[in-house]
């Protein structure tokens, strides 16, 4: 079966549809998901899905894209990731992309949830858009390669792959390296090894071909790992059986179900 290693099914699209996308994923052989949190206030949601879900998980963070909300503390997300269900700190980052000027915050924020996840032991899942740099230098500083974790929905270089491969982190790619324009990202996938490889979806945003710009869901991650198969010459199973170990190794907390 393949993991979703990151979707957000508490967002409206998905969560009034649950049934549908929970019927998609087994029909599709797509044997558990990762929620992930974007704000705190909205962190029970995620671990409410979790909780009523045997073959779903729950992260607990501050998304990087997020400005005049709760911030997070260390001693808080500590205390909120102490649950069986909660699996990761994340997602966290950095994002010069979608906004600009003085983001120093972000790096503050980012600080944070890099010593959450020391303290607590549970792995980071780290967004980056239009900051790598940054990103491996905050990830070297706080000493992330202590606990590991996954960058997620990459999209940057096979150099920056490399890097955070060196940190124990594994790189996770999305529908994105389904496009026709990601040449870049179609190699950077040939050459991420194996044992280094999540998947996910990040729906209900980022559907992959056929389904670009339609409403994205667990399901659909099959679609990922046929384009990975197919970029590199290998059966889906293939795929299907590293990712899922991968997914199993890295979140140690997730307990897999049948
Ligand atoms: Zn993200
Ligand atoms: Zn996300």
């Amino acid at each position: 079966m393949f993991v979703d290693s990151h979707c957000h099914l508490n967002f409206p699209e998905l969560a009034t549809n649950m049934d549908q996308v929970r019927a998609s994923m087994q029909a599709n052989e797509v044997g558990h998901a990762l929620c992930v949190s974007v704000t705190l206030d909205k962190f029970p949601e995620v671990l409410a899905i979790a909780e009523q879900y045997p073959n779903m998980y729950a992260s607990v963070g501050v998304h990087p894209d997020y400005e005049d909300i709760q911030e997070p503390t260390v001693a808080g997300l500590v205390a909120l990731a102490d649950h069986p269900r909660v699996v990761a700190i994340g997602e966290t980052g950095l994002d010069y992309f979608r906004l600009t000027g003085d983001l120093n915050w972000q790096r503050e924020r980012f600080r944070t949830h890099i010593r959450a996840a020391r303290t607590s032991g549970k792995p980071l899942i780290i967004h980056t858009r239009n900051a790598a740099q940054d990103t491996l230098r905050l990830m070297q500083e706080e000493g992330a390669a202590e606990i590991g974790g996954v960058m997620h929905c990459f999209t940057e270089s096979w150099e920056v792959a490399q890097a955070a491969i060196e940190m124990g982190f594994y790189i996770s790619f999305s529908g994105i390296v389904t496009f026709k324009n990601a040449q870049a990202l179609k190699e950077v996938a040939q050459k991420v090894p194996l044992e280094a490889m999540l998947i996910e979806t990040d729906s209900p945003y980022l559907a992959p071909i056929p389904f670009r710009g339609k409403t994205n869901q667990p399901a659909y991650v099959r679609h990922v790992a046929e384009e990975i198969a197919r970029l590199r010459e290998i059966p889906l199973s293939q795929v299907m059986e590293s990712t899922t170990r991968n997914f199993f190794s890295l979140f140690k907390h997730a307990q897999p179900c049948s």
